[in-house]
């Protein structure tokens, strides 16, 4: 990389709604990125369309990366000097450079009323060419400076017309950068529309305030979902316009994230196959339609980062599971792919079981607690960290647990003595009021007496372990599943075995 400036990167979001997983991995990489160069990230706000304005969305965008551990260094939040971080509060910027491109010749003022667009477009429709654009084909025959000359222009400019300022595109000529991850990228510039880059509220557009904010907080490196690369020729003229190709980042526009079904992966794609799409859940504010976020789901944030570091990226070596700062010591851009990436969410679920085991005990618990809490199941930290590890390996998201081990510390609702039904014979019913009866006394209990207590009863009775292992389970736990009897036993105790046990038999006699 020749730019010796000290690294600057940037997310720039616009607060519409939830924070897609796309959107973190945008983060990520750029976190990596300046991580490892000791640079600085940058959070700017993308607030100038005031139609798409989402109340809320900026908080719930900053509290995300907050739980995702990807602070930025230069936020609303947090104003370092290259402020503000807002671009609704730097519109006196976009008009400084909007005139410059207007002297310039790069840009020119344009009066169109939106009736006079839609007969623009109707007058130019032809077989080949459905949509016409307000290009070098059609801006002569429109109302703008262009067309009108300098005098008729100031007269509307004077008498208060509505306007909006448009970049003036070149007939001809090519633009061409180099793309981190796509190597030299050129555009047509005669294909390019001219795109407004100042409305008739008085924001700047999203094109001319991108460009204006990059320059100003001296990005250096831009890197950005390919959903962008369309506009990049836009942009990359815009820099040339203004003079200021020497500093422009360096930009990479990042594979785009796909759905099971090979489609640009979307919120439709979270309600059809029951993935989270969002970070964290959000609510519309409109709608008050809530959508769950990956935190709700029980992903632990490194985990979730570390399934969206492979979405484009690998280390070469096969290696899966990393932590953030392997990450940040091993991600590089050249080992970003170009093609599409497909999210497989039983993927992300193993990611985040690989991340659970490695958890310490205290830090399982930690975790784990205030989804069972969620679930309306309390318990002692004591109990949890008796009973959390045991269970741990049938567990691939937080919100797992209860399930696994609700029957530690309540007896389970249900219990699925059908599963029973087809086995159970008179001998066995008389076995588990015997052995019923013994657990009874017992109040407390260890494994290896749990275990010797069971083979006792099992001698009495005359009947074979493997015939009474599956009921004691179902009677214990609710179903077929859990982790080893005695040690289930041993936690819950003689009389409450008893009473599981009676039961299940009263519900199958
Ligand atoms: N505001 C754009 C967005 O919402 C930013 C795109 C860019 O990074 O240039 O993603």
């Amino acid at each position: 990389m020749t730019d010796s400036r000290p690294v600057r990167v940037r997310f720039a979001p616009s607060p519409t709604g939830g924070l897609h997983l796309g959107g973190v991995r945008t983060v990520l990489y750029n976190y990596l990125f300046a991580r490892q160069h000791n640079g600085t990230f940058v959070l700017r706000i993308e607030d100038t369309d005031q139609t798409r304005f989402v109340t809320g969305a900026e908080e719930y965008i900053l509290n995300c990366l907050e739980w995702c551990g990807l602070s930025p260094d230069e936020s609303v939040a947090k104003p370092g000097l290259y402020g503000p971080y807002r671009q609704s509060e730097r519109k006196s910027d976009y008009w400084q450079y909007a005139d410059l491109l207007i002297e310039s010749g790069h840009a020119y003022y344009a009066f169109d009323t939106p009736e006079e667009l839609d007969a623009m477009r109707e007058t130019f429709k032809t077989a080949d060419n459905p949509s016409p654009q307000y290009d070098r084909h059609t801006r002569m025959q429109m109302r703008n400076s262009l067309s009108l000359g300098a005098e008729a222009t100031q007269t509307l400019l004077d008498d208060g017309t509505p306007y909006v300022v448009r970049v003036k595109m070149p007939s001809s000529g090519t633009v061409a950068f180099n793309d981190a991850v796509r190597g030299e990228v050129r555009f047509d510039l005669a294909l390019v529309d001219d795109k407004v880059l100042l409305k008739r509220d008085g924001m700047p557009t999203y094109h001319l305030a991108v460009v204006v904010d990059d320059y100003l907080m001296e990005i250096t490196h831009a890197f950005r979902g390919e959903e962008w690369l369309p506009s990049a020729p836009v942009h990359v003229f815009l820099w040339e316009a203004l003079g200021w190709n020497a500093q422009m980042p360096q930009w990479a526009h990042l594979p785009l994230i796909l759905g099971p079904d090979g489609a640009k992966l979307s919120k439709r794609h979270g309600a059809k196959y029951g993935f989270p799409i969002f970070a964290m859940n959000w609510t519309d504010p409109k709608t008050g339609e809530p959508t769950e976020g990956f935190r709700e789901r029980g992903f632990l944030p490194e985990a979730f980062l570390n399934s969206l570091a492979l979405l484009g990226w690998n280390d070469g070596s096969g290696d899966e599971i990393f932590t953030l700062p392997e990450l940040i010591a091993k991600f590089s851009l050249d080992r970003v792919a170009a093609s599409g990436a497909v999210f497989d969410y039983e993927k992300a679920k193993w990611v985040n079981q690989q991340h659970l085991l490695k958890l310490s005990d205290a830090d399982l618990v930690a975790n784990v607690k205030p989804f069972l809490e969620t679930s309306g199941l309390q318990a002692s930290d004591a109990d949890l960290l008796k009973v959390l590890p045991v269970i741990k390996e049938r567990c691939h998201l937080l919100s797992d647990f209860y399930e696994q081990c609700r029957f530690f510390f309540q007896a389970p609702e249900a219990p699925d003595a059908d599963a029973l039904r087809a086995k159970w014979t008179d001998k066995a019913a008389a076995f588990f009021e015997s052995y019923a009866t013994v657990l009874e006394a017992q109040p407390t209990l260890t494994e290896s007496e749990a275990a010797a207590g069971f083979e006792a009863a099992l001698a009495a009775a005359g009947i074979k372990k493997g015939e009474a292992m599956l009921p004691l389970r179902v009677m214990l736990v609710g179903g077929k599943f859990g982790p080893d009897l005695f040690f289930i036993l041993s936690h819950i105790g003689g009389p409450e075995a008893a009473a599981r046990i009676r039961t299940v038999r009263n519900l199958l006699s």
